[in-house]
C-alpha cells in the first residue's frame, strides 16, 4: 500500500500486551515495522501471581510474523525497569502505551482499602512509572508518542467501579498536563476509553457483543495517534466496535454575578438555568479559556 503508515525504526513499549488490547496493539504497531516490548505480568485480572508465558506468546506471534520484538515480565510498577529493558534490547524508545490494567469490581460500601489501592497502583502508578522512566529519553531526542488508557466508566462512572473510574479519569487529566509540558519538545500525550471483548469484559457483557467487539478494532487509533504523522495533543477518544470519537469538555452558558457584594443562595438558585443549562454552551479548550469570564467579571469591578 503506497500511502501505509509505518514505524520503521521506532521502539515501542506496549504495557499489558500479552493479552486483549495491548496484544491487538503490539501485533499491529510490530506489523508496520516497529521494535516492540513485550510487557505483561502475566497475572490474574484481580492483580494476583505473575507468568511470563501471556507476553512470551505475543512475542512468539509477532516473530513467527517476521516482526521484532522482546518480551518483558516486569509489573508496571517498576516501570523503569520496562523502559530499561527497551533500552536493552533495542537502544532507544519512542512511543509508549500504559494499557496494563486490571479491575477490582465491588460496590462501594463492600470496597476495601486494598481494592481501592491496587487499582491505584497498577493503573496509575504504573503509567507514571512507565511514562516518567521513559520521559527524559522521549524530550532529549525531540520525539515521542504517548497514549494512556482511560475507560467510559470514568468519564460516565460504572456501577461497581468507584477505584477504577478514580484511576481512569485521573489518567486523564495526568495526560493534559503531560500534553502541555511534552509538546515544545515533540512529545505528544493522548488517551482513548476503549471497549472490547477481553477477559475484563467477558464476565459483564453477553457472548455475542464481546465476540462482536474485537480488540483489534480499537488498535488502528492507537496506532495512529503514536504515529509521527498525528500531531493531535491532550485528546481524550471513544473507541470500540467500529465506532471512533474524540470527546471534549462542555461548559454551561453560566452565570455571572457583579463582585463587591455578598452572593445569597437565593441568587443561585434564580440563575440555576444558566449555571446548568447546556442550551448555550461552550467548549473552553485549556486554562485560559476557563479562566476567561472570571478574568472578564474581575476586570468589570464591583
Ligand atoms: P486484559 O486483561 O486482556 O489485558 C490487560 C493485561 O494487563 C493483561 O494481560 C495483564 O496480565 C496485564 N497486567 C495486569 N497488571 C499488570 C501489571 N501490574 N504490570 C504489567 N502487566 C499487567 O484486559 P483489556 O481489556 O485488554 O485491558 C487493557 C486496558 O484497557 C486496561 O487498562 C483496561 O482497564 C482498559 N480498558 C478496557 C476496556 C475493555 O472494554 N476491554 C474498557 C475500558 C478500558
Amino acid at each position: 500500500m503506497a500511502n501505509e503508515l509505518r514505524f520503521d525504526g521506532r521502539v515501542a513499549i506496549v504495557t499489558g500486551a500479552g493479552g486483549g488490547l495491548g496484544r491487538a496493539h503490539a501485533l499491529l504497531l510490530a506489523s508496520r515495522g516497529a521494535k516492540v516490548i513485550v510487557n505483561d505480568l502475566g497475572g490474574s485480572m484481580h492483580g494476583g501471581g505473575k507468568n511470563s508465558a501471556a507476553a512470551d506468546s505475543v512475542v512468539e506471534e509477532i516473530k513467527a510474523a517476521g516482526g521484532e520484538a522482546a518480551a518483558n515480565y516486569d509489573s508496571v510498577e517498576e516501570g523503569g525497569r520496562i523502559v530499561q529493558a527497551a533500552l536493552d534490547h533495542f537502544g532507544r524508545i519512542d512511543i509508549v502505551i500504559n494499557n496494563a490494567g486490571i479491575l477490582r469490581d465491588v460496590s462501594f460500601h463492600k470496597m476495601t482499602e486494598e481494592d481501592w489501592d491496587l487499582i491505584y497502583r497498577v493503573h496509575v502508578l504504573g503509567s507514571f512509572r512507565v511514562t516518567h522512566a521513559a520521559w527524559p529519553h522521549l524530550r532529549d531526542q525531540g520525539y515521542g508518542r504517548i497514549v494512556m488508557t482511560a475507560s467510559a466508566a470514568g468519564i460516565y462512572g460504572n456501577f461497581g467501579q468507584a477505584n477504577y473510574s478514580m484511576a481512569k479519569l485521573g489518567l486523564v487529566g495526568f495526560a493534559n498536563t503531560l500534553a502541555l509540558e511534552g509538546k515544545k519538545r515533540n512529545v505528544l500525550v493522548n488517551t482513548i476509553a476503549p471497549l472490547a471483548g477481553s477477559r475484563l469484559t467477558e464476565t459483564v457483557l453477553p457472548k455475542e457483543i464481546i465476540d462482536n467487539l474485537k480488540p483489534d478494532y480499537v488498535s488502528p487509533l492507537c496506532a495512529y495517534l503514536v504515529h509521527e504523522s498525528c500531531t493531535d495533543n491532550g485528546g481524550l477518544f471513544e473507541v470500540g466496535g467500529g465506532f471512533f470519537a474524540k470527546l471534549r469538555w462542555e461548559r454551561a452558558e453560566g452565570a455571572t454575578l457583579r463582585l463587591g457584594r455578598p452572593f445569597t443562595v437565593e441568587q443561585i438558585a434564580a440563575r440555576w438555568g444558566e449555571i446548568s443549562g447546556f442550551e448555550k454552551a461552550s467548549h473552553p479548550a485549556n486554562i485560559a479559556e476557563s479562566m476567561q469570564p472570571v478574568m472578564t467579571n474581575l476586570e468589570a469591578g464591583p
